[in-house]
């Protein structure tokens, strides 16, 4: 395994010679990113499914194949991104070049979560490759397939100097955020990421911190309530809840929450079998802590709907509990597992001042079909991302910014936004160095007279 501070110096000395600022190179570290992907489909299925007991299809659509299109999205508009910008000039620049010219920051770290194990590295990765930096990666160990396979594959496909894993736990990650980094991608939780922020401090070193939270979901009477199960228990079973942007809990009234129960009921049964502890579609939870953690928060609450659990295996039924109140310990952190906790209100002003009472959310879901009420939410609330009769799905749209915003988070990626968080933007000025262009600029010399005041 690289040791920290050589790792980093080695890939210092390689961003110092220039290489990762040519954009055949960057071409071909990406194109490289996609053929590690391509060729490797099997094996990453199989350390999801070793960590998180991830079905294929869940793999493929959130890891494999979402890197595959945000790897492809990279190298077909990579050129472009890249040109230099001309901004607009005002009349005192007419004679004058206005530029805005792309600049890596130089050597990035990249701190993963174990959720998304590979996304979570790969995608930031391939926005700091597409923008010219080097970069040391820190998957997670919670994840030690996944850390395993991308400790082994990324020397095989990717220039060894540039790009280095370094893994393990809270003492190499600690070890790592004590030398002097130009950029830190972060993402995990919001604890964690202010002792990155803090560390980030220390060397004014720029970060982006990919956060969670308690992302609420509202449901009014006026939608198709299966159409609206479908899509909530979707987001909240999907990776068994373990998911940053997974609907956290349903603010609806009593009259929906009763339909609501009966549909979950349908649907979770047409989906997993009478017995989803053996779907091959039902994922476990990550680790026994987290497996505790989620069981324990279920202590005290009116289970309505699943509820059983099985310790051996860290499966936990997907499961709905009612009555709940503000202040239970259920309502006091991310739940990041398959439980929903339902809170019923009057209307949507009543959820709207209950979103608000809490931290900023990543992630904000208002079903409804009434215009008025779903513009209410969007103006009189703050998230990081808000998906409109949906879950997750705002992930996927690669022209959205993704990120939090207070406690979820600060910065954001995805497609061309990744490409702008890892490239500083260096505003440049070329003055006409002419006569004319001179005389022009004769205003601004002493001695600074009257006629020149009104000027
Ligand atoms: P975590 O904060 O425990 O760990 C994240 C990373 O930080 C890991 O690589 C870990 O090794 C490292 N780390 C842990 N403790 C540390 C310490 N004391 N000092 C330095 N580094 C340390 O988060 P997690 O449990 O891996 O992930 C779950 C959290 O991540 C949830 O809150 C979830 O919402 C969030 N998340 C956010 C996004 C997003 O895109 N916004 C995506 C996935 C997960």
């Amino acid at each position: 395994m690289s040791n920290p501070s050589e790792a980093l110096a080695t890939a210092r000395n390689a961003f110092s010679t220039g290489i990762t600022k040519n954009a055949p190179f960057r071409l071909n570290q990406l194109k490289a990113l996609l053929r590690l992907y391509e060729e490797n489909t099997p094996a990453i299925i199989a350390a999801l499914t070793e960590d998180l007991h991830k079905s294929k299809y869940e793999s493929l659509i959130s890891e494999v194949d979402y890197l595959k299109n945000d790897a492809l999205n990279m190298i077909y508009n990579l050129s472009t991104w890249m040109e230099p910008e001309k901004p607009e000039k005002t009349l005192v620049n007419i004679m004058d070049q206005v530029i805005i010219h792309k600049e890596p920051y130089g050597v990035v770290l990249i701190i993963g979560a174990w959720n998304y194990p590979l996304q979570l590295v790969f995608a930031p990765l391939a926005g700091a490759i597409a923008a010219g930096n080097c970069a040391l990666l820190k998957p997670s160990e919670l994840a030690p397939a996944s850390s395993k396979l991308i400790a082994e594959l990324v020397p095989k496909y990717l220039d060894n100097d540039c790009f280095k894993v370094i893994e393990g736990g809270v003492a190499e990650t600690s070890a790592l955020l004590k030398l002097r980094f130009d950029y830190i991608f972060f993402t995990g939780s919001t604890h964690i990421g202010k002792i990155v922020s803090e560390a980030a401090a220390k060397f004014l070193t720029p970060v982006t911190l990919e956060l969670g939270g308690k992302s609420p979901v509202y449901v009014d009477n006026t939608v198709d309530i299966e159409i609206a199960v479908n899509r909530i228990m979707w987001g909240k079973c999907f990776n068994s809840g373990q998911s940053c942007i997974a609907p956290d809990y349903l603010l609806c009234t009593k009259e929906v929450q009763e339909k609501f129960i009966e549909t979950t009921k349908k649907v979770i049964t047409q989906w997993y079998g009478e017995k989803v502890k053996q779907s091959p579609d039902y994922g476990r939870i990550i680790n026994d802590n987290h497996f505790k953690r989620i069981v324990k928060l279920l202590e005290g609450t009116k289970i309505v709907y699943g509820g059983e659990y099985d310790s051996n295996e860290r499966y936990i039924a997907p499961t709905i509990v009612v009555d709940v109140k503000p202040t239970d310990p259920i309502m006091q952190e991310e739940i990041f597992g398959p439980i929903l906790p339902i809170i019923t209100i009057d209307n949507a002003v009543d959820a709207i001042n209950f979103v608000n009472q809490g931290e900023k959310p990543l992630a904000l879901y208002v079903f409804s079909n009434k215009k008025t009420d779903i513009d209410l939410f969007i103006k009189n609330t703050s998230s990081g991302g808000v998906c409109i009769n949906d879950t997750m799905m705002h992930f996927s749209c690669e022209s959205l910014p993704f990120g939090g915003v207070g406690n979820s988070g600060l910065g954001a990626y995805h497609g061309r936004y990744s490409f702008d968080t890892f490239t500083h933007k260096k505003g440049t000025l070329v003055k006409n160095a002419g006569k004319l262009g001179e005389k022009l600029q004769n205003a601004r010399y002493p001695p600074y007279n009257e006629s020149k005041a009104k000027f």
